[in-house]
């Protein structure tokens, strides 16, 4: 738990279920979000029932109030039953007030650049572009839609893209490449870029402020829309609306959006004619990295670091760590630190040692008979019919899926894998994988159905 470091800073006493709540907070939102809210919020004390919080300015507290204090409320709760309400106040800076100098408790840094953030003018990261992207058959459908709108070629008659993945699978990565592209190759094209949480942000703010109709102007103004993390955004409802009035504008002016969202428009908490609009787009999926992917962008990232790793370290990895590339970044990124730190070379049973959290991680194994049944359920067969020797097409499909999807997620062999499917051979499973990866680089509606039996799977 992290409570004992969070203490220090947001609270003035010891009161912890405030420390857990925090913690909890920290894990539903993720540290992008935490650090941007929850950190300014300090525990004061709990009178009656009433616990009192306070934070730093009028409007981290409006923000807090409108967005966060339900869940808050419900986290505490859980801690102290007492609990009967949550207020947010603002605290006093006697520093301020004594030397009129600018607190550092004022705003955060990230809060200071979204104040003067201009959509038009963002940073991205140098690292996200098109060559650092690795393809593979996972993302192939994905990389070429998003260079080929990059490039403006009128090959797309749609005007929304929306990207979609489970986390640390390249869609922000995608989404900087893109703009970062049009940025070096055609400047004059006006490209805004934000995550849907900074339009969140901006958005509100501009209400606040009176000024939410040059909000809006300045986004109609932009050639292509690019909002990262749709997700972040659904079911709070006047934000998501004029994001959806935005969308429409937009392509109704023949203008490109381009979205990414960690679940597909229909799974999202929005009103029908808003996921129809979207759906209505190119919706491509990434799908998790296959054995060679993996190892491919291993190797990409070695190259990157401008170190060397032995071949067999990689393949160990790439064996080991299969469910995100973010997951692969991490454990290749922690083998270089420790090179760097120790100035030796790794062998195979150092990187075993070193990796040891990371691949235990993964390992928690998913069965091939949970496997079997989530696919059985997907395809609306029996997880009989998928291990039958039945040659029908109805269950030929599943059965391949099954093969592929075990392989992907699970750490068993070839051979334990034919074994579950009805004692198929190892042979058959490796054709099963190879049609499977193959049908997956041309059939957009197969990846992302197998995408979703992965993350029903956890993974
Ligand atoms: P998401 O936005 O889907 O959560 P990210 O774009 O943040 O995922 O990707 C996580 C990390 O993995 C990033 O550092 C990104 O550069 C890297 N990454 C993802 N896909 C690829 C790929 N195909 N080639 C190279 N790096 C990748
Ligand atoms: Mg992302």
């Amino acid at each position: 738990m992290h409570s004992a470091k969070i203490e220090n800073q947001n609270s003035n006493i010891e009161y912890n279920p405030w420390n857990q709540t925090l913690d909890l907070l920290r894990l539903e939102y993720g540290d992008a979000i935490f650090r941007s809210w929850f950190l300014h919020l300090k525990f004061e004390e709990i009178k009656d029932g009433v616990v009192i919080i306070t934070v730093p300015t009028k409007f981290i507290r409006e923000w807090v109030i409108n967005n966060y204090i339900p869940t808050i409320k419900e986290n505490l709760i859980k801690y102290d039953p007492t609990v009967r309400r949550v207020e947010i106040k603002v605290r006093l800076h006697r520093q301020k007030l004594l030397t009129q100098q600018p607190s550092n408790d004022d705003f955060t840094p990230s809060l200071k650049n979204e104040d003067k953030c201009n959509i038009f003018d963002f940073t991205l990261d140098s690292r996200l572009t098109f060559e650092n992207f690795v393809v593979g058959a996972s993302n192939k459908i994905a990389a070429s839609v998003a260079k080929t709108l990059a490039d403006n070629k009128h090959t797309i008659d749609h005007n929304i893209l929306y990207v979609q993945s489970s986390v640390g699978m390249g869609k922000t990565h995608l989404l900087q490449a893109i703009a970062s592209h049009i940025k070096t190759t055609t400047p004059n094209r006006k490209v805004a870029f934000l995550s849907a949480e900074k339009f969140m942000h901006l958005y509100i703010r501009s209400i606040r402020d009176n000024d939410s109709i040059t909000f809006k102007e300045k986004l109609r103004t932009a050639e292509i829309l690019i909002i990262d993390d749709l997700q972040f955004i659904c079911g709070k409802n006047s934000t998501e609306q004029e994001l959806l009035n935005t969308v429409t504008a937009l392509t109704e002016s023949n203008k490109k959006v381009v979205l990414s969202c960690d679940t597909s428009p229909y799974n999202l908490n929005l009103d029908m004619r808003a996921k129809s609009r979207l759906a209505g787009g190119l919706v491509v999926n990434i799908a998790t990295p296959d054995y060679t992917l993996r190892l491919e962008i291993l190797k990409s990232k070695i190259t990157q670091l401008n170190t060397s790793i032995s071949d067999d370290i990689l393949e160990l990895i790439a064996t080991n760590i299969t469910s995100s590339v973010r997951e692969l970044e991490g454990a290749i990124n922690k083998l270089v630190s420790y090179c760097n730190i120790t100035n030796k070379v790794i062998t195979l049973q150092v990187a075993e040692e070193i990796l040891r959290d990371n691949i235990a991680a993964h390992n928690q194994q998913i069965s091939i008979d949970s496997v079997l049944h989530y696919v059985a359920e997907a395809y609306g067969v029996k997880v009989i019919d998928i291990q039958s020797k039945r040659r029908s097409a109805r269950f030929v499909l599943p059965r391949q899926v099954a093969a592929f999807v075990a392989k992907q997620v699970t750490q068993y062999s070839l051979q334990e894998i034919g074994f579950k499917l009805g004692n198929k051979d190892h042979a058959t499973v490796i054709y099963s994988i190879k049609k499977i990866e193959e049908k997956m680089s041309y059939d957009q509606a197969l990846t992302n159905n197998i995408s979703k039996i992965i993350s029903s799977l956890g993974k």
